[in-house]
């Protein structure tokens, strides 16, 4: 069966998905939360004209991964799908503690409540968007994993894999610059996750070539985002890492994003380099070193949208 990414407008071909942000923010509404660093996405018509902008460009796609209870809202998500035309994918799963209000329910959630609460939006959609005329479904998990496993919570991670299991979507883990990969990738393999189900979010922090090639080589997707973040020196770290995962035949395994959850890196909202320089800056300059078209596509959305296909929806 042909198998089709999940968007707030419906299931797509993935090569119909076009130039793909792998890991981006698209909307967060405002959340009383205790994090003074939360962001918040909501300025509507800036953020249209801006996805408009990424459009022209040459843009095709924006994976969202906002989750539910910590500023999601899989209306806006859909309205501003529908009046770009990006093609946008929305989540279910969870974040880190600290973007939740203090009294929000997931965090009293034992694992199968929480794995129910992933899979009912997996089956009946977003639970804003439930009550519409067509709700909006996920298109893959997003989880939030800390600086350790004893630091993190086991119980929603085992709960995201046992939606995971029970409804092929996969997982996108955010991680804290790339710390202690090495136990969670042994703890999802414990909890029979097949490494293609996982992409590894933030991990070019930690630009040690040798675990990413080994991470590449078990089956893991490995999501890099730090082109517009001067304070982790991508010309130096980021590029060279590319370049050496190209070099080593493991393109196939990069999911390349940028990740503006804050607005101020909107050109539109903030003035900075804004949406659209993934496809002005980054694409130009992967031309630019001259990798092969097809490296190219791959690392600019093709491989997360195959990654995200999944063959029917439940
Ligand atoms: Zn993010």
């Amino acid at each position: 069966m042909d198998k089709k990414v999940i968007t707030v407008l419906g299931p797509v071909a993935p090569d119909e998905m076009g130039i793909t942000d792998a890991h981006n923010h698209v909307w967060i509404s405002p959340v009383n939360s205790p994090a003074a660093d939360a962001p918040m996405l909501n300025q509507q018509d800036a953020i249209l004209a801006e996805l408009k902008d990424y459009r022209e460009a040459g843009g095709g796609g924006q994976i969202d991964c906002q989750p539910f209870g910590c500023g999601r809202d899989g209306r806006k998500l859909r309205y501003l799908s529908e009046q770009s035309g990006v093609k946008i994918v929305a989540n279910t799963g969870f974040h880190l503690q600290q973007y939740y209000p203090p009294d929000s329910a997931i965090w009293q959630m034992d694992t199968q409540r929480a794995a129910d609460l992933f899979l009912s939006e997996i089956r009946e959609g977003l639970t804003e968007t439930r009550e519409d005329e067509a709700p909006v479904f996920p298109g893959l998990i997003k989880i939030a994993v800390r600086e350790s496993i004893e630091a993190s919570p086991v119980h929603l991670i085992e709960a995201a894999v046992q939606a995971s299991l029970e409804s092929s979507l996969t997982i996108e883990m955010h991680t804290e610059k790339g710390q202690a990969v090495e136990d969670f990738v042994a703890l999802f393999a414990k909890l029979r996750l097949p490494p293609e189900r996982l992409v590894i979010c933030h991990i070019d922090k930690r630009p040690d070539h040798g675990l990413h090639k080994e991470l590449a080589q078990a089956g893991y997707m490995l999501e890099y985002d730090t082109f517009f973040r001067p304070k982790y020196a991508p010309e130096n770290k980021l590029w060279a890492l590319i370049d050496a995962m190209v070099e080593a035949g493991l393109g196939h395994a990069l999911a390349l994003a940028t990740d503006l959850a804050d607005g101020s890196l909107w050109a539109r909202v903030g003035g900075g380099p804004g949406i659209a320089a993934f496809v002005t800056d980054v694409k130009q300059r992967l031309e630019e070193l001259a990798y092969s078209e097809e490296y190219i596509q791959a690392m600019m959305g093709g491989n997360i949208a195959n990654r995200l296909a999944v063959s029917n929806k439940e």
